[in-house]
């Protein structure tokens, strides 16, 4: 179902790390024609440049879509440094504006992240919270650690993932949490195909009426 031209629609996706909202989000954008924003990537930048000494909101405020592509975000370190800047109130408001940019395009939008469908587009056309217990969760990641050549044990991956949990949803500034109005989805014991399938029928169901 492609979405007629000009009608803005925003799926706002939440949700804990290797959870599945990256693939689920992308499987979404490729399914229904939508532009696709990992915003987890956002923070990743600003981590990345804080890790070699700049100062993140100075980096947040000045904040340039070249900085997605930087070759490093995706390592452990700046995940974890990631979440640190994610609690600094200044960081979350200078990047708060690129988002809303990005979900107000006139075509369908998939945002992924922690604060979608709480902070960012709280009139999202529709919410989802992927979730999926740590062990699962850390099991993913340490598969796909090993894949691509990292070395690493199963133990740090796990109190790395419940680590990152516990200071994104604690935090005082746009926790993690789903919305009142997110459908839930636990992949613990899906697998990605299901867990895919039931996305795409939920957003179905939505765009149908739209
Ligand atoms: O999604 P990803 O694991 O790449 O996100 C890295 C970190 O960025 C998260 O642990 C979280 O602290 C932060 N983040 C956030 N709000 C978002 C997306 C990511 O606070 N919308």
């Amino acid at each position: 179902m492609a979405l007629s031209v000009g009608k803005r629609f925003v799926v706002a996706i939440d949700g804990p790390a290797a959870a599945g909202k990256g693939t689920i989000a992308k499987a979404l954008s490729e399914r229904f024609k939508f532009c696709y924003l990992d915003t987890g990537l956002l923070y990743r930048a600003v981590a990345s440049k804080a890790i070699k000494g700049k100062d993140p909101t100075k980096v947040a405020k000045d904040f340039d879509k070249s900085l997605l592509s930087a070759s490093d975000i995706r390592t452990a370190d700046v995940a974890r440094m990631a979440s640190r800047v994610a609690k600094i109130p200044a960081v979350r408001a200078a990047l708060f504006e690129f988002q809303r940019e990005f979900s107000n395009q006139p075509c369908g939008t998939v945002l992924d992240g922690r604060d979608i469908g709480t902070v960012i587009c709280p009139e999202a056309d529709i919410k989802l919270f992927i979730t999926a217990s740590s062990e699962t969760r850390a099991e993913r990641r340490f598969q796909e650690l090993r894949k691509t050549g990292h070395e690493t044990n199963f133990n740090i991956v796990l109190s790395d993932i419940k680590e990152r949990d516990e200071r994104d949803s604690s935090r005082k500034e746009a926790p993690m949490k789903a919305a009142k109005d997110a459908y839930i989805i636990d992949t613990t014991n899906l697998n990605i195909r299901v867990s895919i399938e039931t996305a795409i029928s939920l957003v179905q169901s939505v765009l149908i009426k739209c």
